[in-house]
Order: structure tokens, then sequence, then C-alpha cells
């Protein structure tokens, strides 16, 4: 097998005294959908922070793209759509993506065919001269993801990406996932959806800080003679 694209190895992560990820292992190989499914609080934020270098580990080591967690260099290398929109309210979406395009070193007709091809995707060029403070949630959302994806990341890091976005455009978001993945992009991403979880390549299941299963839905389906994923991530974090 290829060297992973991500690795983690014993990361445990505290704030404070509070012990927050428990020893989490695994890795993504190039071209997968690795999904991190669990419930709310169960730590899922903190781990993506982690694995881009927003948030120092506190024990184990994390490799991307074989370099050591956190460097800036390989930045440029990644997307990433955190659980919050950091967007400009005042700008319009045109001009938040102009922004982070710049930002990322495109430029002249590079840069202008890229943002309406982001844009396009996540369909929002009708929108696009509309001030972001106008914008509703499963807007700010698609805003969010477009920009994730403007400089061609080798790695892109979704934090819970469709929240709020209705089940079409979920739909269109995720078999743009799809693409991105043949094409070989690495992808990560948050969900505590169960049929969003279905649609990854391979699962992690993490509950209360700890990875309770990990593999592709089928087997971990299977593995336990259950029918669903959500049967599945019951078992899962009950046997603990
Ligand atoms: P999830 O994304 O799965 O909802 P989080 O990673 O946001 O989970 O949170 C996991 C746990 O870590 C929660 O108990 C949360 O309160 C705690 N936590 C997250 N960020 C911080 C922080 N900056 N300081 C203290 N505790 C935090
Ligand atoms: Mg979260």
């Amino acid at each position: 097998m290829s060297t992973p694209i991500i690795q983690l190895q014993n990361v445990s992560k505290s704030f404070g005294k509070k012990e927050v990820l428990h020893n989490i292992n695994f890795a993504v190989e190039k071209g997968e959908i690795f999904g991190l499914l669990g419930p709310s609080g169960s730590g899922k934020t903190t781990l993506v922070k982690c694995m881009i270098g927003m948030e120092q580990t506190t024990k184990g080591k994390i490799e991307l793209l074989n370099t050591v967690i956190p460097n800036l260099n390989i930045t440029l290398k990644i997307g990433f759509m955190a659980q919050s929109d950091a967007l400009y309210q005042d700008l319009t979406a045109y001009e938040n993506v102009d922004f982070f395009a710049t930002l990322y070193g495109l430029k002249g007709k590079h840069k202008k065919e890229r943002i309406k091809y982001v844009l396009s995707l996540v369909n929002l060029l009708e929108d696009q001269r509309k001030r972001v403070s106008d914008y509703s949630g499963g807007m700010k959302r698609r805003l969010s993801l477009a920009i994730s994806l403007l400089h061609e990341p080798e790695v892109l890091i979704l934090d819970e990406p469709t929240v709020g976005i209705d089940p079409i455009l979920r739909q269109s978001i995720w078999n743009e996932l799809g693409i991105l993945r043949k094409n070989g992009t690495t992808i990560v991403v948050t969900t505590h959806v169960m049929d969003e979880a279905e649609k990854c390549n391979r699962l992690g299941m993490i509950r209360e800080g700890q990875m309770i299963a990990i593999g592709t839905p089928s087997e971990l389906k299977e593995r336990i003679q259950v029918n669903t994923i959500e049967e599945a991530f019951l078992t899962y974090g009950g046997a603990k």
C-alpha cells in the first residue's frame, strides 16, 4: 500500500485537565472520503483542528502529506471548511471569494475562472453580488465550501459541511465530493448524520473522544450483523 496522506498516531488532546481526545489512531489513503461520525461534543471539531494544526495535540503525532503537523508550509495544500463560517459579513459573496482567492495566490484569468467555477458548484452564481449579511445559514455554508475548494487542495477537510443545507443541494455537494475524490483529492468530513456516513469510503466512529470503530460502512455493519450505520454506532458505542 502507498504511504497514507494523513496519519494519526496515539493522538490525545486535553483542554486543561479535561481530556477530550483519547489515543486516536487512523490513516487516510489518497483519494478516500474518510468520515468522522459522532454526536455533538464527541470531539470531531477538536480532532480536525488538530489535523490542520489549528490546535496543538497534547500527545501523539499527526502527519499530513509526509509533513509533521503543525507546519505552515502545507497550509496551501489543505482546504479547510470550519464548522462556523469565517466570512466577512459586510462584503458580497463574490468579494469574499475573491479575497480568499488572492490570499491563496490565484491571479488574473485563472482566478476569475476558479471563482466562477466554485460559485457555480454551490449554486451561488445568481446571488454572488449580495452581501453575506443578507445570506441565509445554508447559503453561508455553501459559500464557505466554495472558498475551501478555490485552490484545488490535495487534502480537503470539512467540518459538518452540510448543516442547514437542503436535501437537493446536499446531494449535489456529495456528488461533487465524489468527483473530487475520483480526481485524487483526499477528503475528511465530519458529520453526525447517518445517511451521510454511508456515502464515505471509510468511517471512523467517535464517542466521547474515543475512536470506537473504523471501517467501510458495509464492514462496520457486517462485522456485527446490523442493517444500519445508526445501529452499528449504538452497538460499538455500547460495547465499549
Ligand atoms: P464536536 O465537534 O464533536 O461537537 P468538539 O470537538 O467541539 O466536539 O468538542 C469536544 C469536547 O471538547 C467538548 O466537551 C467541548 O466542550 C470541549 N472543547 C472544545 N473546544 C474547547 C476549548 N477550546 N476549551 C475547552 N474545551 C473545549
Ligand atoms: Mg463540531
